[in-house]
């Protein structure tokens, strides 16, 4: 990257996206993360305590890091949940709660950084979807939902804001050792690995590769794209 950029990295207190902000801080980027419980001790980070399921926490936690490190120039939308049950037993609840989470609460953030974006005519979107917004889960409607909603938004968040050097793109990672992946079986933990064409997990640190590509100069032709980082187990779709 040319220079020093501000970078918002949702859910970067763990997982994924605290392997995304360690990388954009090592590179000398000044980093922000939210999450709902902000307890990240890496000094190189900004901490901000922000539920995106509420606006007005999101206005807050701009003003905050706007006021620390000045207008959001990288946006990486990686917050998300899951709750998983199958259809019939699925709750309004778990539908509502995990689509307001990851898709809503991408909006909010992206809408939010987009104001300063545009003023400043440059601006980096990277939304974190997933192998399964597109090839589909049993026992994920609610998320897979969230997940594909994802690649609409920020398809047309590309060609709304392209004409301004903004581009908005989204990763699709597979299973990934973090939390999220932790909470399975280790049955269903073995099912997903069998599938997967390199016959492993992802590291975090391998989705935020792709994802500080997507914010790099070398990225600048790249809009509407969605990544797959996923060992192989999406191809195809
Ligand atoms: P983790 O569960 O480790 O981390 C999720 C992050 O989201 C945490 O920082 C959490 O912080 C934050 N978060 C959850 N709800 C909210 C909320 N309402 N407001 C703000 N922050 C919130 O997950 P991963 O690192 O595994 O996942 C990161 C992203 O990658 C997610 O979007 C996930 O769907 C996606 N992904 C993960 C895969 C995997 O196998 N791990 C595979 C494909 C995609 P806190 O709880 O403190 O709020």
């Amino acid at each position: 990257m040319k220079e020093a950029l501000t970078v918002l990295v949702t859910g970067g207190n763990r997982g994924i996206g605290l392997a995304s902000a360690k990388l954009f801080a090592d590179a000398g980027h000044r980093v922000a993360v939210t999450s709902r419980d902000p307890d990240v001790t890496d000094d190189r980070i900004f901490s901000v305590a922000c539920d995106q399921t509420d606006s007005d926490a999101v206005d807050v936690a701009f003003a905050a890091i706007e006021a620390e490190l000045g207008a959001v120039q990288v946006l990486v939308a990686n917050a998300g949940i899951t709750r998983d049950q199958l259809l019939l037993r699925m709750s309004d609840d778990d539908f509502t709660e995990v689509v307001d989470t990851n898709l809503n609460g991408a909006y909010r953030v992206a809408r939010r950084a987009a104001r300063p974006m545009l003023r400043a005519r440059w601006g980096r979107l990277i939304f974190i979807s997933s192998v399964v917004g597109l090839l589909g889960s049993a026992g994920q409607v609610n998320y897979a939902a969230s997940k594909a909603g994802l690649i609409g938004m920020a398809r047309s968040m590309a060609r709304e804001l392209g004409s301004r050097n903004i581009t908005a793109n989204v990763v699709a990672p597979g299973p990934v050792a973090t939390e999220m992946l932790a909470s399975l079986t280790e049955e269903q933990r073995t099912t997903i690995t069998s599938q997967v064409p390199l016959g492993r997990v992802a590291q975090p640190h391998e989705i935020a590769e792709a994802i500080k590509f997507l914010a790099s100069e070398s990225a600048a032709y790249i809009t509407g794209a969605v990544i797959p980082v996923d060992g192989g187990l999406g191809m195809g779709h």
